[in-house]
């Protein structure tokens, strides 16, 4: 639906994709139709950039100082609900509106006129005809997927879509994305980028009878101009993509869907800082849609949502046909006689080579990429850290070249020497604790003659071999798997029966407001992979906290308990959702600067009622990159405009230059 062009003014402010919040006046030129929302290529400073007609008002400077604009791009205008939702996000997000605007235009490719001449495509699949779903619903699923439907001509909603692992969920969803498409209307579907795998590409494509489009970060430019276009056009019917296919240019959304909506995954740390799902959320909003928030263990702010009615909810409540959910067996660890090098217990021990002895596969999780979490000389004590950043270096060792140091918060990376860079001695280094890598040394161990391979993003090295491990994972060829968060979701392994989590407690010790929430969403989810086809499943959690709330849960599998209590705690706490927060991260080259001018921000903080402002505080991750980092934190009853409180807070005393001051409202992460 494309806005009336209108009688081409003289004059009009078009907004660049830089670091500024207002839009600037140009000159239009005769015989150039302009409408507002229209991509336009236009002389900024010494750059020439594609903006976007913002308003059309009579400039307010010297109409002589104004320049032309160059072209008009042949794309569709930006439709006013889109430049009125990037208006809003750069409200709430506190980013510049520039920058919001610049993630609607992250190809410029797609908005400029091709170099050379395109051949026209002809194998357009994505709008090919809509293939019959030869699936047949179970009753539940059905009365689920009708009440889906049900929401598409109802203008804006949020439904959770809240069911067990391997209830169907996807099923039933893409019922509702089928009829969507039906009526020629466009639908997106966000999935983490971590689960955007060839494996559920391949599943809608088979459902569907054609490949939908893909938008994720490393596809290359030339796939994300066609896809950009096709969005722009409404040639695709149906995306799929990570957080950032919320901004393409649809012109006929109708469903947005957001898979796994629990994840931290879809939260956007760098640039414009935002959550994927409450954009979601928002975009159906000023689009006047529905949404489905997907999830086998929704986020309590979902749930809270749900009990306060706002949200809607659909359960599904037995996995599909004879699949049954896995039992759990909770592992008590302060029983187990294991020696500093060891970490696989003797009762799991005893579950895999049961496991391996029936054919049968096995999934041991670990969220820790690498060999060992660190690495010290047991001479003089030296510890490798990483020269960047307050953290510890990750030993790494390939199988096929020289093992190597790692910071996983940088990237920095260094052989591993020969000798102790502090005292000369050799052969002095003792790997301290595990990772998956060394987990797969402990199950060769104990079972030389099975297949083990390790699943985590760098032993992945593309996303080629990661199918290529999937597809022989499915085909029966690998009898042990070790992996990371990597291998704890959205797949569909018909053999694997046993599903072993190294450290349950790691990750619970992280500060964090959702640390409980997350390790609990996380073993729940890595669990629900065993036995989702005929055979029967079983997972095996190690810990140090048998007795905890979390694991009682787990191993009831009582989900309703758990988040009953982690909600009274939120609750009792004053924390998300019972309140708001904001992260203030001041970061500089000099500690000395930075801690004074943090202090000093701090000291004139806003004091009243319903907020307070905490902090400074050195932050978990002092040091990232060579820069120096300290924490605020605002901490506002829900009625409170934070954002307002913010920006009137640091206007009163502008910070200098060598100190930058990153806003992150609703954060989720603490370090
Ligand atoms: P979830 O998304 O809840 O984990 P899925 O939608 O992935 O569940 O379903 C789990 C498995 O069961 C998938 O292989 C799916 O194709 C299959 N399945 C679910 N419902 C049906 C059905 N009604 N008929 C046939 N297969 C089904």
């Amino acid at each position: 639906m494309q806005e009336e062009i209108k009688q081409s003014p003289s004059f009009v402010q078009v907004l660049v994709p830089r670091a500024l919040d207002t839009a600037f006046d140009y000159a239009v030129p005769d015989g150039l139709n302009v409408s507002p929302g229209a991509y336009v290529l236009v002389p900024f400073g010494r750059e020439i950039v594609w903006g976007v007609v913002w308003s059309m008002d009579a400039p307010e400077i010297d109409v002589h100082k104004i320049k032309p604009i160059q072209s008009v791009s042949i794309q569709p205008p930006m439709r006013d609900v889109m430049r009125r939702y990037v208006a809003w996000m750069a409200e709430y997000t506190m980013a510049p509106l520039g920058n919001c605007l610049a993630l609607c235009m992250s190809v410029p490719k797609a908005i400029a006129p091709d170099e050379r001449k395109r051949k026209p495509k002809t194998d357009d699949a994505h709008t090919t005809a809509i293939a019959e779903s030869s699936v047949q619903l179970s009753d539940e699923q059905a009365d689920a997927a009708q009440r889906l439907c049900g929401q598409l001509e109802d203008g804006f909603s949020v439904t959770l879509l809240d069911g067990i692992t391997g209830s169907g969920k996807t099923e039933v969803y893409l019922e509702a994305v089928e009829q969507a498409m039906r009526a020629d209307g466009q639908v997106l579907v966000l999935l983490p980028e971590i689960v955007l795998t060839a494996q559920f590409i391949a599943r809608f494509t088979r459902r569907f009878g054609f490949e939908p489009i893909l938008w994720h970060s490393s596809q290359t430019p030339a796939k994300r101009r066609d896809a950009w276009r096709a969005v722009a056009n409404a040639e695709a019917k149906l995306v799929v993509g990570a957080r950032s296919a919320l901004f393409l240019p649809f012109s006929d959304l109708r469903l947005i869907v957001v898979d796994e909506e629990h994840e931290t995954a879809y939260k956007q740390e760098d640039g414009v800082v935002y959550h994927g799902r409450d954009m979601a959320v928002a975009r159906a909003q000023f689009e006047e849609i529905p949404v489905f928030l997907v999830s086998a263990s929704p986020s309590v702010e979902s749930i809270v949502n749900v009990q306060a009615g706002k949200y809607d909810v659909v359960h599904l409540s037995a996995r599909y046909g004879h699949a049954q959910l896995p039992t759990m067996r909770v592992v008590d660890m302060r029983l187990e006689d294991l020696d500093a090098q060891h970490f696989l217990s003797d009762a799991l021990k005893q579950k895999m080579a049961e496991t391996y002895t029936r054919g049968e596969q096995s999934l041991l999780f670990l969220n820790r990429r690498g060999y060992a979490p660190l690495t010290l000389c047991r001479k003089c004590g030296y510890r490798f850290e990483s020269p960047d950043a307050s953290s510890w270096m990750v030993l790494h060792t390939p199988p096929h070249s020289a093992p190597y140091l790692q910071c996983h918060h940088t990237g920095y990376t260094m052989n591993l020497p020969d000798a102790c860079p502090e005292c000369g001695a050799e052969e002095s280094f003792a790997a301290c604790g595990p990772g998956v890598e060394r987990i797969a040394e402990e199950v060769k161990e104990c079972f030389p003659e099975a297949n083990v391979v390790v699943m985590a993003s760098d032993t992945m090295s593309s996303p080629k071999v990661a199918a290529e491990t999937y597809h022989q994972i499915e085909a029966g060829e690998v009898d042990i798997i070790v992996g990371t968060q990597m291998v704890a979701k959205g797949h569909h392994f018909p053999l694997l029966t046993l599903v072993g989590v190294i450290d349950a407690d790691l990750g619970l010790d992280a500060g964090d407001l959702r640390a409980a929430e997350k390790t609990y969403q996380l073993i729940h989810q890595v669990s629900g992979r065993a036995g989702r086809a005929e055979k029967a499943g079983q997972a095996m959690i190690q810990t140090y906290y048998p007795e905890s709330g979390m694991m009682t849960a787990l191993s009831n599998d009582d989900r309703d308990q758990f988040f009953i209590e982690e909600i009274e705690r939120r609750k009792r706490a004053h924390m998300p959702p019972y309140s708001r927060l904001a992260a203030l991260i001041l970061s500089g080259k000099n500690d000395g600067v930075v801690k004074r001018e943090a202090k000093r921000l701090a000291s004139i903080a806003p004091k009243g009622k319903g907020y307070q402002v905490l902090g400074p505080a050195p932050a978990p991750m002092h040091m990232l990159r060579g820069n120096y980092r300290y924490r605020l934190l605002v901490i506002a009853d829900r009625n409170i405009h934070m954002q307002k409180l913010i920006t009137e807070w640091l206007a009163v005393y502008p910070l200098p230059s060598s100190v930058r001051c990153k806003i992150d409202i609703d954060p989720q992460s603490f370090m």
